[in-house]
């Protein structure tokens, strides 16, 4: 970006900081509703967590004994994606797996819930999921099917991306947000790669660095960021995603991709999103755990390991009143990361702020949630910038198939153009 251009056009220009699922998200939808957008991520497309997830399309399974809100928002935004994302998408089903030596009453008990909020899990014989999964350890005594898919990030952000462009949004790569103004209480400028541009409003999408992008107008949002470790082995029988029925705690994900098997994943609390311990200890871990319920992982060659960072968001103390005030995404009391260590503890819920509170009008950071539901984090903060430019529009992006959904020669080229490519679906896409 080269250009300068501080003047208001008659359109109001949202400025959307972050090229992930969200901030692209973000963009599709104001666009679709007629608002004139720049987006601008500082290095490719799904660089930050988006493109270093392990990819799973929750249904909600993992998240329903813990939190029934989370694990509803997911099976209905799973139903939305797998109709708008096309080849951005693969059904592979999933399994819910109980070893002999697993709390019998967990498993009951997230079965219960799973029913509770409309997740169609259906019990099923050992044996019937050693055809789909052949390996499957001989203790593994119950098993629960569940509509988990594979959704493969890359291919999401640039279709994402590319719908909103096609609505005439810019889509500005390598270029960072260094700078924000603000003037007499509302965001008036701000500067994208080198560029400084006149804003109407601003949304905060940087993930793990939303902390740093508020900083820049002075305001705090308090992020609690966690690292976690994915593993690709050398091992193709995994056909639905596997997960380990009992509270989360590391290596307790086998993902199905194209000739290898992604295991996951690890929950540590970092303070730099840029620079934290990349253990060998915790491949090795989540390798160990994750051959408990397929043993061949031990054997299996490592071909791979990537670490993604999440945007996790705990607001301190005094702050909680103001936010829970503010706030217009799902309740954040109750947490989807219930497992063992406090840095699990934090809620993946999804939180909008709206920093009028914090005296900075039109600036808004949507933190936390998950890849499956960024849909609607989308949604949620482009009702409130709608509401404060006075744009009268409903969300449609549900209703709607992104570019080229049905065409995954043509994704793969986007996500080529975007720089999307990612290390969680480099194997599908063959986007290196
Ligand atoms: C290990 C792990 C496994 C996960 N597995 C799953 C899963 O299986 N299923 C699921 O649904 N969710 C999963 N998640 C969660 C999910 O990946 C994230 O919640 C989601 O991708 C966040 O998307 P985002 O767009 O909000 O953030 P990000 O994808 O992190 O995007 C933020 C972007 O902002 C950019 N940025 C930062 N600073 C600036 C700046 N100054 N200027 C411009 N751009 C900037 C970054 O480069 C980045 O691209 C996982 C997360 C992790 C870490």
């Amino acid at each position: 970006m080269t250009a300068t251009d501080t003047s208001h056009d008659e359109d109001p220009t949202v400025l959307v900081v972050g090229g992930g699922a969200t901030g692209t998200g973000v963009a599709r939808d104001l666009t679709m509703r007629g608002v004139s957008v720049v987006l601008a991520e500082r290095g490719g497309l799904s660089a930050g967590a988006t493109g270093r997830s392990h990819g799973v399309l929750h249904s909600g399974a993992r998240y329903a004994e813990a939190d029934r809100g989370g694990a509803r928002e997911c099976i209905e935004e799973n139903a939305i994606v797998r109709e708008i994302a096309g080849a951005c998408v693969a059904d592979t089903g999933g399994l819910f797996v109980s070893l002999a030596d697993d709390d019998a009453d967990y498993f009951a008990e997230k079965r219960d819930a799973c029913r509770a909020v409309g997740i169609d899990a259906e019990e099923i014989d050992p044996a019937v999921a050693r055809d789909a999964v052949p390996g499957l350890a001989e203790d593994v005594e119950r098993v629960m099917r569940v509509p988990d898919g594979v959704v493969y990030p890359s291919r999401l952000v640039a279709a994402t991306a590319a719908d909103a462009r096609e609505r005439d949004a810019r889509i500005e790569t390598d270029a960072p947000l260094t700078d924000l103004t603000v003037e007499d209480g509302a965001v008036t400028r701000a500067t994208v790669g080198g560029e400084e541009l006149a804003v109407d409003a601003v949304v905060n999408a940087a993930g793990a660095w939303a902390g740093e992008c508020a900083a820049l107008a002075g305001v705090e949002v308090d992020m609690r960021p966690t690292a976690g470790v994915m593993v690709g082995v050398d091992h193709d029988g995994v056909g639905p995603v596997l997960n380990r029925a009992r509270s989360p705690a590391d290596g307790d994900i086998a993902v199905p991709h194209a000739g290898r098997t992604v295991l996951g994943t690890t929950s540590v609390a970092v303070d730099d999103p840029d620079g934290y311990e990349r253990s060998e200890a915790a491949v090795e871990r989540v390798v160990a755990e994750c051959a408990e319920m397929v043993p061949g992982f031990l054997d299996a060659a490592v071909l791979d390991t990537y670490w993604g960072v999440r945007p996790l968001y705990a607001p301190a103390e005094s702050r909680r009143d103001a936010v829970a005030a503010e706030e217009t995404g799902t309740p954040t009391e109750t947490g989807t990361g219930t497992g063992t260590g406090e840095a699990r503890g934090i809620s993946r819920d999804f939180t909008l702020l709206d920093h009028e509170v914090d005296g900075v009008a039109g600036f808004y950071s949507i933190v936390g949630g998950k890849l499956t539901t960024h849909r609607a984090m989308a949604a949620a903060v482009a009702d409130r910038v709608c509401d404060r430019l006075g744009v009268d529009a409903d969300c449609r992006t549900a209703e709607e198939r992104l570019a080229a959904a049905g065409d995954p020669e043509r994704l793969d080229r986007l996500v080529a153009e975007f720089d999307a490519r990612s290390p969680a679906d480099a194997d599908v896409t063959g986007v290196e």
